[in-house]
This record gives C-alpha cells, sequence and structure tokens, in this order.
C-alpha cells in the first residue's frame, strides 16, 4: 500500500474512533440523566408514598394521556421533520393542579408509556433504554423545574379561577418548558457532533410557535379540573387527544401519498427513458452506437457506472462479440470463441441475473459473471432476445452494495428487450452490407454510396476518387496453398485496407481479390497518397500458414471526380478498372491514375 492509501485508511479508522468516542459520549449522558430522573422521582415518591396511594387515579390517567400525546405526535412541516405532540399541555395542566411531587410521577409513567409505543411502531432499530433513559430524563427534568417554578411563583400559582396570575403562571411555565428541553437537546446534540445552530434555528422558527396553542389549553384544562376535578377534565383532554390522533392518521395518509407519488414519478420518468431509447436506437445500424446509446439512457435511470454488453454469433462459428462502457466510454473487444464463459451461460440458461452483493452471494451465483472491475459488489444482467432466440446478454455493474432492486430488473429487461430488436437490425443490416470474410463492404452498399457521393459532389462542386485494387497473381497461391490460405490471405488484406482507411471513406470487397474504394472529398493527389500507402503495407504483408509465407503485392487504378466521369457511375468505375488494366500492364505492384502514362523508367515483369 503507498504511503497515501496507508494516511487515507488511518484518517478513516480515526474519523470512525472519533464517532465512536462521541456516540459513547451520548450513551453516557442518557443514562446518566435516565438514572438521576428515576433516582429523584423514587426518593420524592417514597417520602410521598400517602399522597401517591390518594391521588393514584389523576396520576394514572395524566401518565396515560402524555404517553398516548406523545405516541399521537404528529407533524404539520414534514420538511422541517419536527413533529408536534400534545404531552407538553398535560404535563403543564399536571404542573398547575396536581401537589408535589406528583407531576415527576405523571412525567415518570408518561415516558415510559410513550416510549413504549412510539418504539413498539418505530421501522428504525432505536435501543430502547437508550431513548427511554433520555426522555424519562428530559420530562423529569422539566417537571421538575416547572415545580420549583411553582414555588418561586407560589402568590399567583391559583387555578381556581381566571386572573393575571394564572396566566402569568403559565406563560413561565411554557418557556420553562421549552428552555430545560433546549437545554437537553443541545446538550445531546454536542455530545453527538451533530450542527446546534441550524436545529436551534427550526426549533424556535416552526416548534416553538406552533406550541403556543398549549398556553391556552393549559388553562382550560387546569381550570375545568380545579372547578370539576378529574371527571371535569376528561373530556375535553380525550376530545384534544382524539383529534391530535386524526391529525396523525392525516400525516401517515399524506405520507403514503407522497410515497405513491414519488413511485409513480419514478415509473412516469422510467416510462419517459423508455420511450426515448426505443426511438433512439432503432435508428442506429450499428451495434457499437446501439449500446453507446443504451447505455447513457440505464445510467439516467440506474446507477450503473459500468455496462457490458456480450453479442453472440452462431454462424459461420459460435462466437462473442463484447462491447464495454465505463465511465461513458466504449469499447470493443474482438471476437472470439464461445467456450464455457458468461455468454455461454446466458445462451443457454436465458435466465436474468440479479447479484445484490458480490462478497456475499458469490458461492450461490449459477456462473461465473463477467466483472469490470475489482470493486464491484452488486451486479444486474438480462438475456437478449430476439424472435425466441438468445442473441447476447446486457448487463449494469455496479461498486455499491444493493444497488439494483426487483423492480429495476423488471424495467432493465423491457430496455434489454428493445436493444435485442435494435441489435438484431444492426446485425442484419451489417449481413446485407458488409463481406463476412474481410469485413469490408459488399458491391450493392458501395454502388448506393458513390451514388450518393456523386449527386453530392455535382450539387455543391467538390471531388472524390475511386480506387479499384487487385491482387496481383492471387491464383498461384490459391493453387500452391489452396483455397482457405488464399481466404486468410484475403481477410488480412481487408485488415490492412480497414487500418488505412478514414472514418468517412467507404472500402469494398468488389469480386473475389478485387477492392473498390470511395474516397469522398478526396483529389487525385491524396487518393495516390493513399492508394501507394496500401500497396506499400500489402507488398510488406506477410501470411504466415502452416510452414509457408503467403506473399503477393496489390495494383490500383484511380478514378477521380469530374475529370474521369464519363456520364455514368457504371462508366466511372470502367475508367478506374482501365487504369488498374494498366497497373497490371506496366508490370503490377503500382499505382495508375488514368491520366497516366507508362512509365518507362519502371520496367514490366
Ligand atoms: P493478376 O490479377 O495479377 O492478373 O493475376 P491473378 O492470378 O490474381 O488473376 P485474377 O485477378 O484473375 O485472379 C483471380 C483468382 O483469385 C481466381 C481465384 O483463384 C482467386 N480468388 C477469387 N476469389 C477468391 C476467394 O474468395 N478466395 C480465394 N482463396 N481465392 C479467390
Ligand atoms: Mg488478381
Ligand atoms: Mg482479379
Amino acid at each position: 500500500m503507498s504511503i497515501a492509501g496507508t494516511l487515507m485508511v488511518a484518517e478513516k479508522l480515526q474519523k470512525q474512533k472519533a464517532s465512536e468516542q462521541k456516540e459513547r459520549r451520548f450513551r453516557v449522558y442518557a443514562y446518566t440523566l435516565g438514572a438521576c430522573a428515576t433516582a429523584v422521582v423514587a426518593w420524592d415518591l417514597y417520602f410521598a408514598r400517602e399522597l401517591v396511594r390518594a391521588e393514584l387515579l389523576p396520576v394514572i390517567v395524566f401518565s396515560m394521556f402524555i404517553g398516548c400525546a406523545w405516541y399521537f405526535s404528529f407533524s404539520i412541516y414534514p420538511r422541517a421533520s419536527l413533529s408536534i405532540s400534545l404531552d407538553m399541555a398535560y404535563l403543564m395542566t399536571a404542573l398547575c393542579v396536581l401537589p408535589h411531587p406528583l407531576p415527576m410521577a405523571v412525567a415518570f409513567g408518561g415516558a415510559i408509556l410513550g416510549c413504549h409505543l412510539r418504539l413498539r411502531e418505530s421501522r428504525v432499530h432505536n435501543p430502547f433504554l437508550q431513548v427511554l433513559s433520555l426522555n424519562t430524563g428530559g420530562l423529569v427534568t422539566t417537571a421538575l423545574t416547572g415545580q420549583y417554578l411553582s414555588i418561586v411563583l407560589a402568590r399567583y400559582w391559583e387555578f381556581h379561577t381566571l386572573t393575571w396570575g394564572t396566566v402569568l403562571s403559565v406563560v413561565a411555565l411554557f418557556l420553562a418548558y421549552n428552555l430545560t428541553n433546549v437545554a437537553i437537546m443541545v446538550v445531546a446534540m454536542v455530545l453527538k457532533g451533530e450542527p446546534v445552530l441550524p436545529h436551534l434555528k427550526t426549533y424556535f422558527r416552526y416548534l416553538t410557535s406552533l406550541e403556543v396553542f398549549t398556553m391556552p389549553l393549559t388553562l382550560g384544562l387546569a381550570l375545568l379540573y380545579a372547578a370539576a376535578g378529574i371527571w371535569g377534565f376528561l373530556p375535553l383532554a380525550t376530545t384534544i387527544l382524539l383529534a391530535s390522533g386524526l391529525l396523525k392518521k392525516l400525516n401517515q395518509a399524506r405520507n403514503e401519498l407522497s410515497e405513491t407519488n414519488e413511485q409513480l414519478q419514478d415509473r412516469s420518468r422510467e416510462l419517459r427513458i423508455l420511450n426515448t431509447i426505443g426511438r433512439e436506437i432503432s435508428t442506429s445500424l450499428d451495434p457499437e452506437v446501439v449500446f453507446a446509446q443504451v447505455s447513457r439512457h440505464v445510467q439516467r435511470i440506474l446507477d450503473a457506472p459500468h455496462l457490458f454488453l456480450s453479442l453472440y454469433h452462431r454462424i459461420p462459428h459460435e462466437s462473442y462479440m463484447e462491447y464495454v462502457a465505463r465511465d461513458g466510454v466504449v469499447q470493443t473487444r474482438p471476437e472470439r470463441a464461445l467456450g464455457q464463459g458468461f455468454t455461454a451461460w446466458v445462451v443457454e440458461a436465458r435466465r436474468p441475473l440479479l447479484v445484490q452483493d458480490l462478497e456475499v452471494d458469490r458461492d450461490s451465483i449459477p456462473c461465473a459473471p463477467v466483472i469490470l472491475a475489482p470493486e464491484i459488489r452488486s451486479i444486474m444482467s438480462s438475456p437478449l432476445i430476439f424472435s425466441g432466440e438468445t442473441i447476447g446478454v446486457l448487463c449494469v455493474e455496479s461498486p455499491r452494495r444493493r444497488a439494483y432492486t426487483v423492480d429495476n430488473l423488471s424495467v432493465f429487461t423491457t430496455i434489454a428487450q428493445q436493444a435485442a430488436v435494435a441489435l438484431e437490425n444492426a446485425r442484419n443490416f451489417q449481413m446485407a452490407t458488409v463481406d463476412q470474410l474481410t469485413h469490408l463492404y459488399l458491391r450493392d452498399f458501395f454502388y448506393r454510396k458513390l451514388s450518393e457521393e456523386q449527386a453530392r459532389a455535382r450539387r455543391y462542386g467538390s471531388t472524390f476518387t475511386v480506387l479499384m485494387l487487385d491482387l496481383d497473381s492471387f491464383k498461384e497461391i490459391n493453387d500452391h496453398m489452396g483455397h482457405l490460405a488464399g481466404d486468410r490471405y484475403l481477410q488480412r488484406v481487408g485488415e490492412v485496407i480497414r487500418e488505412t482507411m478514414r472514418a468517412a471513406d467507404i472500402p469494398c470487397r468488389y469480386g473475389g481479390e478485387e477492392f473498390c474504394i470511395l474516397l469522398p472529398e478526396t483529389d487525385l493527389d491524396g487518393a495516390t497518397r493513399i492508394a501507394e500507402r496500401i500497396r506499400t503495407r500489402v507488398s510488406k504483408l506477410e501470411v504466415r500458414v502452416g510452414e509457408d509465407v503467403l506473399r503477393t503485392t496489390i495494383s490500383v487504378g484511380i478514378a477521380a471526380y469530374p475529370t474521369d466521369f464519363p456520364g455514368t457511375i457504371q462508366g466511372f468505375l470502367e475508367k478506374a478498372d482501365q487504369a488498374l488494366y494498366l497497373a497490371k500492364q506496366m508490370g503490377r505492384d503500382r499505382v495508375i491514375s488514368t491520366t497516366a502514362r507508362p512509365d518507362p523508367a519502371r520496367p514490366a515483369r
């Protein structure tokens, strides 16, 4: 490992250690708070056991209201991820009307019930004891603050009638409650290493302003309790609790609706992309271009930094061709015999493959897939099926674990079906236009391109040239080495010609060992240079067949537009052929244009 690598690992470990330390500190804080609260409550209640026994019903009723209110907490601004609960109103009422230390018992009981109900329905795993300790600690500390406040404000603490003193007491209680809450929250956040300021901003902006309503509510509940006891308090308290339950239900419905909405948006995006893919790839006739387009679109809906396409060829012999896309760059790998690899498995099994974690699932994968980078963890592949035949496989890979789901696979399979149609089209087009031995264009395609080029040159007054090439004394190679050896040589000549061409040139296998090349926008001088390059490369070409080495030369005739154009395409090609004939006459292995005359310095062979 390099020094930079070691440093990075060390840094990562240090960060991990620091976060573990923060987590530990937070846990100690939560447990201490919980333990202190429990101790204080137990101590106080022990000395007030007679009172607790006498007032057991209100203690239980208030605890239940606090616990349930907490469970029914609802959110008005889901974006601010703050939920509101009425537990504060019930605890404040308890502080106003119950003698000390009963509000602490109420806070304690309510916290335990609330924690139990909340954690039971929570989807994320929370350590129960930690949450319980923190919340019990928080609620009991608030109750404790409230009790001291009632002592400080004893002169005004009277709830039989509504006076300014009563109102003042409730406002003070509200402020004390919020400040204690904030203090406990801030300490917890600092210990956890979370940013405090943004959270405080949201707290004061939304929560305090929203919870202001708990003050009149507390006043109302406390006055009712003071006037008619627990039975006077119950109807209004229950109504409000039920209302908050309804709000929670409404919240859940809204969340489900927005989840469904998001899913619908995803589906609609996928459909739009499927539609675009279908439209775009059906116009391409080159498998590589089709693959590049498919990869681009797939990357818009899936986490797919690596893509891979393998195209299976049944004839002339079982083989496959691979295309790989990495970070938007497409590469073509040379054709290979089918063997026992991944493509062979897909052709046989015709099954999609979804690997969610390569490290875990490695042993259960039915066939070793192609892995495009060592860090790959997720793989999804689908066979390409056209007219009941498997023509290849399309595959996406990601370094992320569980990057693909079953839903993704269904969309991906649809894309693969579309790709299969386009790829089969492209392949048929290639079969109809490209010679399978030399991979040069066939004669019909060449004629079409030639007449298009002539029409263009006529319209724009441009020029183009045609090379007519014929291997020299090729019959001898066939006669001495056999037809198959001759074919092997022709194949290599095809490679030489393709390597010498520019993208716009159209090289074609005109006949047996004759070739024709259209060079658009090229004058006689340019064409002569290209022809010479081919001639030199062919003359140096050596093809080993067993013990023997095949060697020959090539003769080239050139015709240029418009000089040599007699009025028809056929006539133009005949001009090139005449130049070729002249080259043969002059001794072969040479380039001759229609304007050329025999070179006396170079004797005929
Ligand atoms: P030159 O052109 O120099 O006058 O002599 P040549 O011997 O090459 O004569 P020609 O151009 O007439 O050659 C035709 C020979 O090319 C006949 C045949 O043996 C060979 N040929 C044509 N098509 C194929 C093919 O597809 N494969 C093989 N192996 N040989 C072919
Ligand atoms: Mg020949
Ligand atoms: Mg010939």
